[in-house]
Order: C-alpha cells, then sequence, then structure tokens
C-alpha cells in the first residue's frame, strides 16, 4: 500500500496501519518539516488518536477550558465550558509543524522522504495494481500498489474530480500577546468584518495567541501592511476590551480561503483522505480534525478487511459509507459558519447576538453547540 503525502494526516494513516499489522510505505515530497505558523484546534476526540498513537505527551499543546463567543458591538454572548462537558479540556492548540514533525516519527521507517509522486496511474483491469510514479534523488521509480492512499493535501490525480471554490475572503494570521487574557481561554468573535478566532498557545516566554481574521482580500492586505501600532489598535476596537491591549505582535500572514471537495472520494484501488479529500476554512478548525477521523476509519476499514481485498471496489465502498455523514457534515458546518458569520445587516446581528446570549440560557442547546463546536471540537 502506498499512501501519498506525508502530512500529519498520511503519517498518522500510516502509524494507525502499523498498529493493526498492515505494512504501508509513505512518499513525501520534503526532507523535512518547514517552519509553519499555524496553531491547530485539535479537538478532543483527536488528542485521544494521538494519544493511542503515543505521540501526545511529547507535543507541545496547550489545552482550551473555556472558549468564549460573542457578537462584536451586539448583547449575547455564551461560554463552552470542559467542566460542563465532563471533559479535561474542550480541545487544545498544537503548532502545525510540532505535529507534523511527531507524526513523522511514528510513521517510523515505513516514511520515505525526498520522494516527490508525479503521477498515479489506475489499474489496467479489476485485479491489476494502481501505479506509482516517483522522481526520486536516484531518478524516476514506478510503485505497484494494491491500495492507492491519496493524502497529499491537493489531491490533483487521474480519476479524481475536484469541486472548488475559492471563498471571497482572505484569512489574516497574527501572533500575538494581549495584556491579561486568562489562561485556557479561547475566543471566537463574529466582527462586522469578518469572523474571528484567538486560540492560546502557552510557550517558555508565557502565554502567547493566535489569530484567525476571516476578511475580505483587500481588507486583510490593507491590516497586513499596517505597522504594529496599527494592526494593534485595529485588532483591540474588534476584540474588545476583555483582553486588554495588545502588547505585542510576534508575527502575521495571509492566506487565501477556499473550499475544494474531491468527489468522489475513492476510485480504482485509490482513496482520497485528509485536505485532498476537503479543504475548508480555516476558521471553525475543522481540517485536521476531519482529516484525522478520515484516516482512522481507513485504518479500522483495513483492519475489517482480507488481505486479497485490499483496495477492492467493495472495501472502498464500504470506507465511503462510513466516512459520507461526518465529511459531509464537516464541510456544511464550516461552509454555513461562514454564511452566518457574514450576514451583516443589522437585525441579522442582533439575532444572531440573542442567539448567543439563549444559547447560555438552554443546556441542551448549548450541548449541541459543544457537539460540533466552534473550533471543531468534535467531542
Ligand atoms: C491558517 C490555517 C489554520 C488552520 N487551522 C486549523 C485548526 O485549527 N484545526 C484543524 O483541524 N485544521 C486546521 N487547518 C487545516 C489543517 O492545517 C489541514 O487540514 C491539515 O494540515 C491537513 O493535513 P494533510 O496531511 O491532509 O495535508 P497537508 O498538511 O497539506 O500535507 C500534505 C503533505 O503532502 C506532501 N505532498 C504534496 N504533494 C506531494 C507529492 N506530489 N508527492 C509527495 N508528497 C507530496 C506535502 O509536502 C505535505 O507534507 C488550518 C489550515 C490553515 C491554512
Amino acid at each position: 500500500m502506498v499512501v501519498v503525502g506525508g502530512g500529519p494526516v498520511g503519517c498518522a494513516c500510516a502509524a494507525l496501519l502499523a498498529r493493526a499489522g498492515i505494512g504501508a510505505v509513505v512518499l513525501e515530497a520534503s526532507t523535512a518539516v518547514a517552519p509553519d505558523p499555524r496553531a491547530l484546534a485539535i479537538a478532543w476526540s483527536s488528542r485521544q488518536t494521538l494519544a493511542e498513537l503515543g505521540c501526545w505527551d511529547a507535543l507541545p499543546a496547550t489545552p482550551m477550558h473555556r472558549v468564549h463567543v460573542s457578537e462584536a458591538g451586539r448583547p449575547g454572548s455564551t461560554t463552552l465550558d470542559a467542566d460542563a462537558a465532563g471533559l479535561p479540556a474542550l480541545g487544545y492548540t498544537v503548532r502545525y509543524s510540532d505535529l507534523a514533525a511527531a507524526l513523522r516519527s511514528k510513521a517510523g521507517a515505513a516514511l520515505h522522504t525526498g520522494v516527490r509522486v508525479t503521477g498515479v496511474q489506475p489499474p489496467t483491469s479489476p485485479e491489476a495494481p494502481a501505479k506509482v510514479s516517483v522522481e526520486t534523488a536516484d531518478g524516476p521509480q514506478v510503485i505497484e500498489a494494491r491500495l492507492v492512499v491519496v493524502a497529499d493535501g491537493r489531491g490533483d490525480w487521474p480519476g479524481i474530480r475536484r469541486h472548488a471554490r475559492e471563498y471571497p475572503h482572505e484569512a489574516l494570521l497574527v501572533d500575538l500577546r494581549f495584556e491579561r487574557a486568562p489562561e485556557g481561554w479561547a475566543w471566537e468573535r463574529f466582527t462586522p468584518e469578518g469572523p474571528m478566532a484567538i486560540l492560546p498557545r502557552v510557550t517558555p516566554a508565557g502565554v502567547q495567541h493566535t489569530l484567525v481574521w476571516s476578511l475580505p482580500p483587500e481588507r486583510a492586505q490593507a491590516l497586513l501592511a499596517l505597522d504594529d501600532t496599527g494592526l494593534s489598535r485595529t485588532i483591540e476596537a474588534a476584540v474588545g476590551p476583555r483582553l486588554g491591549r495588545v502588547r505585542q505582535i510576534d508575527a502575521r500572514a495571509t492566506r487565501r480561503t477556499a473550499l475544494a471537495v474531491a468527489k468522489p472520494r475513492t476510485g480504482p484501488r485509490l482513496a482520497v483522505i485528509g485536505n485532498a479529500a476537503q479543504t475548508l476554512h480555516p476558521i471553525a478548525g475543522q481540517g485536521f480534525n476531519l482529516g484525522l477521523r478520515d484516516a482512522v476509519a481507513l485504518a479500522a476499514q483495513l483492519a475489517d478487511t482480507v488481505p486479497g481485498d485490499i483496495g477492492s471496489a467493495a472495501m472502498l465502498a464500504a470506507y465511503e459509507r462510513r466516512r459520507r455523514s461526518d465529511q459531509w457534515g464537516g464541510v456544511a458546518y464550516t461552509d454555513g459558519l461562514l454564511r452566518v458569520a457574514n450576514f451583516k445587516s443589522g437585525p441579522v446581528r442582533l439575532l444572531r447576538g440573542l442567539g448567543l446570549a439563549a444559547l447560555d440560557l438552554l443546556p441542551g442547546a448549548r450541548r449541541a453547540l459543544l457537539a460540533r463546536s466552534v473550533f471543531g471540537l468534535h467531542l
């Protein structure tokens, strides 16, 4: 079996397969994990999977005990609380590069770095293997596989149709420190310009935060170009007084955002997982969590399959059935959250604020929000 792409999802898949006694090779184009400032919100269920793989304890992770959700300039807010959910934490934040490195080490000898996949040829008959063309330091090679798992974050191979649409927003990412942000809290704020998430990160230098703000592209670029004081004042105005002044801006960047979905997600001797299967807007913090659940389900499906049936049409159909509702739920949730968050009319914003206030009064509704919460904290 060949896994194309040794990102977090591809390596997690290989590690899960190894635990089930199934051999796979992971082909990764890069030779080392590049520094990446992304802070990923990790759901409790993902933390459990990472712990089972033995890569949680050494991972620098910051717990989120409370998530405060509010509407800028309107009454109404709600706080999601780990104690109320009966959990040690609602979720955690980790650096993408720390997570990628931890999972690479768990993939072990299965991981081959510096190997770029240049083509995937479907099988010529139902019994034939698929063929994966690669470029290595020693030249091109072709590898035969009973199943090719595409986890390259893009899914741009024959037999995969990707439906993509760019959002009219960019994500502004800012690493910063607030004057009085309590430890263990995260914030989701609906602002008139777009939704914002603020994730905590405990570092040797104290508590820092990563802000992700979905904005119209020209506004994101204008904020990117501001000096530190100008950007700090703009963020303070949008966040409100709760966290105090911005003490320091450490880094900033923008990312274009799109929704891309592979349809179908399986083909002859082919399964597509992780970002290659669904690339989501980062604001809801769903992408890795959903991709990891793809890997868990695929490994479980393969563990239930007799070796001769690995990569068969029946096995792949069973995997696709197993994943359908969660995958489409994640896509619909993220896309829906963005639509609701981007309504700008006064009455809708008032209703959004009142809705948040009502959530604080209704334990049932609050639990429902918790179950697929603002940061993808799928419990
Ligand atoms: C700003 C931002 C914030 C985010 N926040 C969150 C969050 O809070 N929570 C969350 O769950 N998700 C979040 N995400 C999404 C998350 O980063 C992705 O869902 C996750 O990284 C997907 O992992 P992956 O392994 O599928 O793909 P990737 O991380 O893209 O890895 C793909 C790997 O494949 C390799 N590759 C590519 N092409 C080839 C080739 N031809 N041959 C060999 N190797 C190849 C690449 O080098 C890479 O290592 C965020 C994303 C962004 C951009």
